[in-house]
C-alpha cells in the first residue's frame, strides 16, 4: 500500500511536534495521494521531515488526527489493541476496587485516541465514536475492547457532540452481547445507582464527578444541602450517607429528579428528609433568597454553559449570577462546591468570575480545596483541550 503524504504549510508543524493530535485544514499545504475519508496518512512538516501518522477527514476543520509520532508505528488492529490496553491498564486501581464498579476506560486525546470514549458501568462497556477516525476503525477498536475486557454487552452512544462537525450521523444502540438493563445498577463508593445507558446524559452518569462527589463527604455531614443541577442526585445520595439533615434536589428534568429519589430509595434513604424541586435554577435560587431560605451547603454542577469561545462571555455571566445567588443563600460558615465543566472557561477565569460573584454577594469568601475531573478522566500535557472540569470548595466566612 502506498503511503499517502500530507505536507504542513512553513511554521504549522509546531503544534504536532508540541504532539497535539489535531491538525487543522488551514495547516496543510499539500496532499500527495487521494485519501478517503477515514484513510491513515503520513504528516511531514515543509521540509518533508516526518511529523506524524494519523487518519483523514476531509469533512472536518480538523483534517487529521493523530495517533502516532514514531515512524515504525502503523496504524494496524495490533495498533488499537495495544493503545486501549495501555488505557485499561491505567485503570487497575480503579479496576480492582470492590467498592466502584463504573469508571472511564478511555478518555479520547487523553489516552490517544482522539474521539473515542469508553465507559464502563459494571459488566457493561458504553462507546462513543466521536471522530470519524475511530468511527472507520471500529472493527479493530470493539475487537480489541472484546479481547482485553470480556464485556457482557457493548452498547453505542454516538450522539455527543461533534459527530455533526466530523460529518457522521448519530448512532445508538446495542452493537453486541447482551442488552444493558433499563436501569443498569453500578457500585461507586459502595452507593449504588441506576444508571440509564440508553437515554441518560453521556453516557448515562457524570463519572468525571466521582471523585468529587466523595471529597463532598465531609462537608455534608449533618447539612442543610441544596443540590442544584441535581440529574439523578449523584451528590444528594452522597449527602444522605453523610447524614445531611436535610436535601433539596433542583433540576428542571423531573424524570431526572425521579431517578433521583429511586437512588435514593436503592441505597435505604428513603425516609430521609428530601424534596425534589422541578426548576430552573436561576429563577429558583431567586425565589428561595427573596423567601429568605438559607443552608449550609449548596452544590453548583451547572451544564456546560459555553461550546465554544463567542459563548465564553455569556457563560461567564451564568456562572457569576448562580455563585453570586448560591452565597447569599449560604448561612456563615456553610460552604459552596461550584463547577464549571467549560473547557473554554479556564480554571483562572472560573475562579475571577466567583471572586466577582462574592464582591457582588458581599461575602467573604474563602477557597478550601481547588478540584478537578476524576482520576480515570486524566488531563494530556500536551492536548489542554483535555482539562475542561473545574470546581471550588468556598467557605463562606461571614
Ligand atoms: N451533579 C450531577 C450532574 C449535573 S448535570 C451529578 O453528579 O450527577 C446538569 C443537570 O442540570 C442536568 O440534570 C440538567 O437537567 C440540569 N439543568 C440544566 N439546566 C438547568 C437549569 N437552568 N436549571 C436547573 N437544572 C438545569
Amino acid at each position: 500500500m502506498s503511503e499517502i503524504k500530507i505536507f504542513l504549510k512553513q511554521g504549522r508543524e509546531k503544534s504536532v511536534r508540541n504532539r497535539h493530535p489535531w491538525i487543522f485544514s488551514g495547516a496543510i499545504a499539500r496532499v500527495e495521494g487521494q485519501p478517503g475519508d477515514g484513510a491513515v496518512v503520513t504528516v511531514y512538516d515543509y521540509k518533508e521531515n516526518f511529523l506524524a501518522r494519523g487518519i483523514y477527514n476531509r469533512q472536518s476543520q480538523i483534517q487529521v488526527r493523530v495517533f502516532t509520532w514514531q515512524w515504525d508505528e502503523q496504524i494496524t488492529l495490533d495498533f488499537w489493541r495495544r493503545r486501549l490496553g495501555r488505557a485499561v491498564m491505567g485503570r487497575q486501581a480503579l479496576a480492582q476496587s470492590t467498592d466502584s464498579n463504573a469508571y472511564r476506560l478511555v478518555h479520547s486525546e487523553a489516552d490517544g485516541l482522539s474521539g473515542l470514549i469508553v465507559d464502563r458501568y459494571g459488566d457493561w462497556l458504553v462507546v462513543q465514536f466521536l471522530s470519524l477516525a475511530v468511527d472507520k476503525h471500529r472493527v479493530d477498536i470493539l475487537q480489541s475492547l472484546t479481547e482485553l475486557l470480556a464485556p457482557r454487552g457493548i452498547y453505542e452512544r454516538s450522539d455527543g457532540e461533534g459527530r455533526g462537525k466530523e460529518g457522521l450521523p448519530t448512532q445508538t444502540g446495542l452493537i453486541q452481547g447482551e442488552m444493558p438493563p433499563e436501569n443498569l445498577e453500578i457500585l461507586e463508593h459502595g452507593l449504588r445507582f441506576g444508571v440509564d445507558v440508553k437515554a441518560g446524559h453521556k453516557t448515562g452518569f457524570y463519572l468525571d464527578q466521582r471523585d468529587n462527589r466523595y471529597k463532598a463527604l465531609p462537608y455534608l455531614a449533618q447539612a442543610e444541602v441544596l443540590n442544584v443541577f441535581a440529574y439523578t442526585g449523584g451528590f444528594s445520595v452522597y449527602a444522605a450517607q453523610a447524614q445531611a439533615k436535610h436535601i433539596v434536589n433542583v433540576d428542571t428534568s423531573a424524570p431526572m429528579l425521579q431517578a433521583a429519589q429511586q437512588n435514593m430509595q436503592l441505597n435505604g434513604f428513603a425516609d430521609q428528609s428530601v424534596e425534589y424541586v422541578t426548576a430552573d435554577a436561576f429563577d429558583l435560587l431567586r425565589l428561595y433568597q427573596q423567601s429568605g431560605r438559607q443552608f449550609d451547603v449548596v452544590i453548583l454542577d451547572p451544564p456546560k454553559f459555553a461550546y465554544n469561545k463567542q459563548q465564553v462571555e455569556k457563560a461567564t455571566r451564568g456562572y457569576k449570577d448562580i455563585n453570586m445567588q448560591a452565597m447569599r443563600l449560604l448561612k456563615p460558615g456553610g460552604y459552596l462546591l461550584t463547577f464549571s465543566c467549560s473547557g473554554m472557561v479556564s480554571a483562572d477565569l472560573f475562579q475571577k468570575v466567583v471572586f466577582g460573584a462574592s464582591v457582588d454577594a458581599a461575602r467573604e469568601v474563602q477557597i478550601i480545596e481547588r478540584l478537578t475531573q476524576s482520576s480515570d478522566h486524566p488531563i494530556l500535557l500536551t492536548c489542554p483541550e483535555s482539562d475542561y472540569l473545574k470546581g471550588l470548595v468556598l467557605r463562606i466566612v461571614n
